[in-house]
């Protein structure tokens, strides 16, 4: 019985960092807490990972994961399955668009010279934007 009203109150944790009440449902699970989830709500660490301070953190994570026999192991099965065919697929398709996309930009650029019709850029530039960071501080010039 106490099992069953545990199961159907919604349960409250307050987020370390905006300290705001919020449902567990808008933390992640982390094994290596108490209660089984984040200190931090998902917005605050979507936030956190997106700042140059994460980026770096995660960086160095996910290096030292690959490094690690587990990371090795899961390269070396991802490596030998469909996922990666697949995933390469992907990957070169998004690649040619980008240089295609690029390509047309500096064709643009090379016939109008380079301050005029940046407006009419802008969705290009924001098309650009998930793909290529350099190109995006180029047009913003
Ligand atoms: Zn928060």
């Amino acid at each position: 019985m106490v099992e069953l009203d545990q199961i159907s109150t919604p349960q409250y944790k307050r987020c370390a960092r905006c300290k705001q009440l919020k449902l567990l449902m808008e933390y992640w699970s982390d094994k290596n807490t108490q209660d089984g989830f984040c200190r931090q709500c998902k917005g605050c660490l979507t936030e956190y990972w997106k700042s140059a301070k994460g980026r770096e953190i995660n960086k160095r994570a996910t290096k030292k994961y690959a490094q690690s026999a587990k990371g090795i192991l899961c390269s070396a099965r991802f490596r030998a399955s469909d996922k990666r065919k697949e995933y390469l697929k992907n990957y070169t398709q998004s690649g040619r668009l980008a240089i295609k996309e690029k390509e047309r930009y500096h064709r643009i650029q090379d016939e109008y010279g380079w301050h005029s019709h940046i407006d009419s850029w802008y969705p290009a530039a924001r098309f650009l934007e998930g793909l290529q960071t350099a190109t995006i501080v180029e047009i913003k010039v």
